[in-house]
């Protein structure tokens, strides 16, 4: 049995624009705030990815989704997920658990966490209770703690047998 650790990293500016949709593992957080980036900016599923592709030593996801391709201008980031799925699939792993922790002063997660569960979970092809969901604050400390972003952190399990 083989038995991979990964952690990913992410962080978004946060902004008020209602014209631009906020997702957070794959789910819309109604209101006026929004993540900036250049795609759909879902500050969870890249850390995942990342997690998953540290995990496997495959690099990050810039190196597969550039930033400065203009195709992938508001990308959906599942699409992200799928490719770091089939990476696992292809170096014969599944996934055992993933723990996330968003550090965020806004918005507040707390109703939405069983359907962000529920996304991830789906994404990831596992069960939802081998999913970890927290959200903590910087206790107003630094930029985050200013709300001027959030940021997420990923780890997975993976093992093959
Ligand atoms: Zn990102």
């Amino acid at each position: 049995m083989d038995i991979r650790a990964g952690t990913g990293i992410d962080f978004h500016i946060l902004v008020e624009d209602e014209s631009r949709p906020l997702l957070l593992g794959g789910i819309k957080i109604p209101g006026i705030l929004a993540l900036k980036g250049h795609s759909d900016s879902d500050v969870i599923l890249h850390a995942v990815a990342d997690a998953i592709l540290g995990a496997l030593g495959e690099g990050d996801i810039g190196d597969y989704f550039p930033d400065t391709d203009p195709e992938l201008k508001d990308m959906d980031s599942g699409r992200i997920i799928k490719h770091a799925m089939e990476l696992i699939s292809k170096k014969g792993f599944r996934i055992s658990n993933c723990d996330i922790t968003l550090i965020a002063e806004k918005p507040r997660i707390s109703i939405y966490k069983p359907s962000i569960i529920k996304s991830v979970a789906d994404l990831l092809s596992i069960d939802q209770k081998r999913i970890g969901l927290k959200a903590t604050t910087t206790e107003k400390m630094g930029a985050l703690g200013r709300g001027e972003g959030v940021s997420c952190i990923a780890t997975v399990l993976l093992i093959s047998d």
